[in-house]
């Protein structure tokens, strides 16, 4: 029996089978950030992709105004009313939905009454975004019950507008841009600012992309992330002395910096400047390299980001590094980084099919001696973005 077969008897146990409305399908994957790390912010590239692993959700209409929400990942159930879909903090992650609903009835869509039951394979909390994918495959979810239009720009705006005003976290487009617009075998150069975006071939052959999670708990990111941020400020502060229309380090190329560097007088606030313009140097000849099939090069790109995000940009700390560390020591892998803010959270590391059990096994055993953690290992491929699937 399929999964979604599975979770479909599931779904007729919680809310019966008396119903003569069908039962409908979606899903939405999760995603990892390939390279360019810390510069959305900064009016550079990302380049994430959609994994095949994600969150699936079945919908089926009622005949009143109640909607019903059940998880097979989370113990908390519950009906609410269409009229009061409100934010409450012992509603957990029914927030999250409920933030969607707000978001398309406050576009003036008037929601209907469903019984909704999700089941998600991403781990909450590790960076690989199953909050946006919580978020996107409601959305398209409901548009599509309401035989509304599924404009997937549109859901990924919506999606994170929700989590950002509903849920109250400060997040960027880029999740649920890549978990909305995914695409099989590709990633995606998005600039967040515009939403400019190209859909690249991302043909790994003999290799594959394994998300090592390293399960430390992310405490310093918020603080830390607002630092950086108003250091790529004073940055392009400084920078406007020779660049006067300056106002975010992405509109610099890399010899426009290099020639201007000696203007920042802070050897810190220097360091997060060169990372920045670096950064989206290396996004860029990532495209270039994948075009000619160069994973070997694209490899050396993964490394030097992770090196530049330790030195320049100090935001890994000893578990990520300890995990890069340990994965480049294997022998078929082509390159190694940490993905997401940093200081937890998640490695990507682009590894050799015949190498993959001997990586999950030596840099488990390593990180796990040298950090007391035990790691979690993903081996990955890229998937489509939010579907329809059939029942
Ligand atoms: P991340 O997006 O990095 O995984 P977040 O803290 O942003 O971490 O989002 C995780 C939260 O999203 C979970 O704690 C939960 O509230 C909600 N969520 C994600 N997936 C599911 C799911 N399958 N079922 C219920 N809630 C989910
Ligand atoms: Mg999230």
């Amino acid at each position: 029996m399929t999964e979604v077969k599975a979770l479909l008897e599931q779904f007729v146990e919680l809310y019966g089978g008396e119903s003569s409305n069908p039962v409908r399908a979606f899903h939405a994957p999760g995603r990892v950030n390939l390279i360019g790390e810390h510069t959305d912010y900064n009016g550079g590239y990302v380049f994430p992709a959609a994994l095949t692993f994600g969150t699936t959700m079945l919908i089926r209409k009622r005949e009143d105004d109640q909607v019903g929400f059940a998880s097979t990942n989370f113990p908390l159930r519950k009906h609410i009313s269409i009229q009061q879909v409100e934010f409450r903090a012992e509603d957990d992650w029914i927030n999250y939905p409920k933030g969607i609903i707000r978001e398309l009835q406050k576009r003036g869509l008037s929601v209907g009454g469903y019984d909704i039951l999700y089941s998600g394979a991403i781990p909450n909390g590790s960076g690989l975004s199953s909050s946006a994918s919580i978020e996107v495959v409601t959305a398209y979810g409901l548009l599509t019950m309401e035989g509304q239009p599924t404009d997937k720009v549109e859901i990924a705006l919506l999606s994170q507008k929700a989590e950002n005003e509903f849920i109250g976290v400060q997040c960027g487009i880029m999740d649920q841009f890549a978990v909305a617009m995914g695409k099989k075998e590709h990633a995606i150069l998005l600039m967040c600012d515009t939403l400019e975006y190209k859909h690249v071939p991302f043909a790994s052959g003999e290799y594959k992309l394994v998300i090592g999670n390293t399960n430390k708990k992310r405490g310093l990111v918020d603080s830390a992330y607002n630092e950086r941020r108003s250091q790529c400020e004073q940055a392009v502060k400084y920078l406007a002395a020779e660049y006067p229309e300056l106002t975010l380090l992405g509109q610099l190329s890399l010899e426009q910096y290099r020639s201007a560097q000696h203007l920042i007088p802070d050897e810190t606030v220097r360091k997060r400047a060169q990372h920045v313009v670096e950064e989206i140097d290396r996004v860029l000849q990532s495209i270039e390299v994948l075009q000619r099939g160069d994973l070997a090069a694209f490899g050396r790109l993964m490394i030097g980001s992770h090196n530049s995000l330790r030195d320049l940009y100090e935001v890994t700390g000893v578990e990520l590094d300890t995990m890069v560390e340990a994965a480049l020591a294997v022998p078929g892998v082509l390159g190694s980084r940490m993905t997401g803010a940093g200081f937890g959270g998640c490695t990507v590391s682009l590894v050799h099919q015949d190498s993959v059990e001997r990586f999950v096994g030596e840099v488990g055993r390593v990180y796990k001696e040298k950090t007391g953690l035990t790691a979690d290992f993903y081996v990955c491929d890229i998937g489509n973005g939010v579907e329809e699937l059939r029942l």
